[in-house]
């Protein structure tokens, strides 16, 4: 086949914009720069770049031992990357977020890696049978080949009460309570576990699968998510602002 044939059979657009590519799989070079400025923003909390920031969520703390992400899940391009990586059975972008992902956790880890198995946030029964697919288990078994470690299955979802997104904090942190358990059979084949999703929010669900993979016999989990909200000194603000608030009353 001709490359012009072949160049009209196969081509590639960007995923963002929509822009016919030449070079590279995922984005035309503008939405790149895009992309990459949100690699270079620093976290709100320890002021490093974000795939050097370690902080880890509120909910999180005391089950989690460190977090790796790629980029923050708040501004325009970052949440239609996600979105996308969500709904879309997306193998260039799949890929693309794979091999950042490994990226990161190399440069996190170093030789420690092969002290590690990998595994996921099982997406519920239903969202699969919406979506086609499920995100965190792409995530992790290409992470589970690029950086050679094992994939474990030790979660298994347990019955769900309502979407979790549209749910309170307190509603969201009793649901993920109760939407996981371990697996009967299944097997740990190291000390340290990765612990893998594509968007950590509350970290509610990622604190209730550390807590299980505790009970389970591991003793570091690794958290390791494409995106994440932003940390914000949150509680400070809030009451600062409270107090300027009950001033003026
Ligand atoms: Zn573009
Ligand atoms: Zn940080």
């Amino acid at each position: 086949m001709t490359n012009f044939l072949r160049g009209l059979l196969f081509v590639r657009k960007c995923i963002l914009c929509g822009e016919v590519l030449t070079d590279g799989t995922v984005f035309c070079g503008k939405c790149r720069l895009e992309y990459e400025k949100l690699g270079r923003l620093p976290c709100r909390l320890c002021g490093k770049k974000q795939t050097l920031c370690r902080c880890i969520p509120e909910s999180c703390r005391g089950v989690v031992s460190s977090a790796v992400h790629l980029f923050e899940y708040d501004e325009d391009i970052s949440r239609r990357v996600v979105s996308l990586f969500k709904t879309k059975n997306l193998r260039v972008l799949q890929d693309f977020l794979i091999k950042e992902l490994a990226a990161a956790l190399s440069d996190a880890v170093g030789d420690e890696l092969s002290h590690y198995s990998v595994t996921f946030a099982p997406r519920s029964a239903k969202n699969i049978r919406v979506y086609g697919f499920d995100q965190a288990r792409i995530l992790c078994e290409g992470l589970s080949d690029a950086l050679h470690i094992p994939m474990t299955e030790p979660f298994r979802h347990a019955r769900r009460f309502g979407e979790q997104k549209l749910l309170d904090s307190e509603k969201r942190a009793e649901n993920a309570e109760k939407s996981y358990a371990l697996r009967r059979r299944w097997t740990r084949e190291s000390e340290r576990l990765i612990l893998v999703d594509d968007v950590v929010t509350t970290g509610n669900t990622a604190a209730r699968l550390a807590r299980l993979a505790r009970e389970a016999g591991y003793s570091e989990i690794l958290l390791a998510t494409a995106a994440r909200t932003p940390y914000r000194k949150n509680e400070q603000k809030s009451e600062d602002e409270e107090c300027r608030l009950l001033k003026k009353v």
